[in-house]
């Protein structure tokens, strides 16, 4: 029994898989995201140093299942595979949000649409936009979007789920891009453990697509929640420095550079699940934040709320033979 009765709010990797789940199912399915692009926190950015990853710069999981999805992205030159120090990561090809971009495909999506408001009652869902335009109703919705926006949607209409939500302490994450057209010789495989504000270092080697050699400076969550105010020019320079002392000569000027502040990052609920639901009124919550608050959690989440989703329908279309 298809149906095209299913909105999803947010077009990150959760969103994204949740949709393609339903489809697959032969559901059809209306995505609204805010912003003008797929991805989320697997975003990219268009620079003078070239395409750059916002977010996420690769990632990782040893669950068969999303491993079999992974090789199958493989097959289509959608993700790459890497091995360091015995570990495999993923990246998408050739950017994080292509991938995005790749998976979300032809589904029907609303782009620069921030849903502010959701309410309920006999007919389904309407989703409410600022200028107080409505979609709907829907009989079914997923909500798949970073904890502290969930809890804002939830809390006038299923305020059990939005208190779930609520409970994740949410970090942010200041990201810093350093562009060098001349490449600097330093190890480019520079670790970091000590270092009070970066916590990790990415290297982008020149290439006709990158025409500077790009470092990218993830800050620490705590350093980046007590400069979370700050102003971009004041975060580069910090960064800056504190990454020229984990170097053993004299760090030149960098030719281009850029802040990003994530000030949704990283959280989890304490007690990982895979997605909240309400099934009754086709209410269904996922999103990294259910697992572990990471990639593979946001894909394991999405999938599982699909399938809880349809599964209802089964159930429901049964008791109605
Ligand atoms: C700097 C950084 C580094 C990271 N490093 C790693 C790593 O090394 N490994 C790893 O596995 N994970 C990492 N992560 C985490 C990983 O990126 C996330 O776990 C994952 O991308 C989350 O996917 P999601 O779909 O749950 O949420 P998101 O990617 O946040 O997607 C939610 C989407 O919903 C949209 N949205 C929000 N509110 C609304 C609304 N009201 N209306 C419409 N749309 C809305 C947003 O615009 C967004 O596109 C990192 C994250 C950051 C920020």
């Amino acid at each position: 029994m298809p149906s095209s009765n299913i909105a999803i709010i947010g077009a990150g990797i959760a969103g994204i898989t949740a949709a393609r789940t339903l489809k697959a199912a032969g559901h059809s399915v209306q995505v609204f995201e805010k912003s003008r692009g797929s991805g989320g926190r697997l975003a990219s950015k268009r620079s003078e140093m070239g395409r750059i990853n916002l977010g996420t710069q690769a990632f990782s999981s040893d669950d068969p299942l999303f491993l079999e999805e992974l090789h199958a992205w493989q097959q289509v030159g959608w993700v790459q595979q890497h091995h360091s120090a015995g570990q495999t990561y993923w990246t998408g090809v050739p950017y994080m949000s292509a991938l995005t971009r790749q998976l979300l495909g032809d589904l029907n999506t609303d782009f620069s649409c921030h849903i502010q408001r959701l309410s309920h009652d006999s007919r389904g869902w309407l989703l409410h936009e600022q200028n107080d335009r409505a979609h709907g109703p829907f009989q079914q919705l997923i909500i798949a979007i970073p904890a502290p926006q969930a809890s804002a949607l939830l809390n006038s209409c299923a305020p059990e789920l939005a208190h779930q939500a609520d409970s994740v302490k949410v970090q942010p994450v200041w990201m810093v891009a350093l562009g060098f057209k001349q490449p600097l010789t330093h190890n480019t495989n520079i670790k970091c453990p000590s270092n009070q504000a970066i916590a990790d270092i990415t290297v982008t080697p020149l290439s006709a697509e990158h025409p500077m050699q790009t470092w990218m400076l993830r800050a620490r969550a705590d350093w980046s929640s007590k400069h979370l105010e700050n102003q971009h020019d004041d975060v580069i320079d910090a960064l800056r420095s504190a990454f020229s002392d984990l170097l053993d000569s004299p760090l030149p000027l960098h030719d281009s550079a850029f802040a990003h502040r994530w000030r949704y990052a990283l959280g989890a609920l304490k007690q990982p699940t895979t997605a909240l639901y309400e099934q009754q009124r086709g209410l269904y919550v996922a999103g990294d934040w259910c697992g572990s608050g990471d990639v593979y959690s946001a894909w394991h989440s999405g999938k599982n709320a699909a399938q809880q989703l349809l599964d209802h329908l089964h159930c429901t279309t049964i008791a109605h033979l």
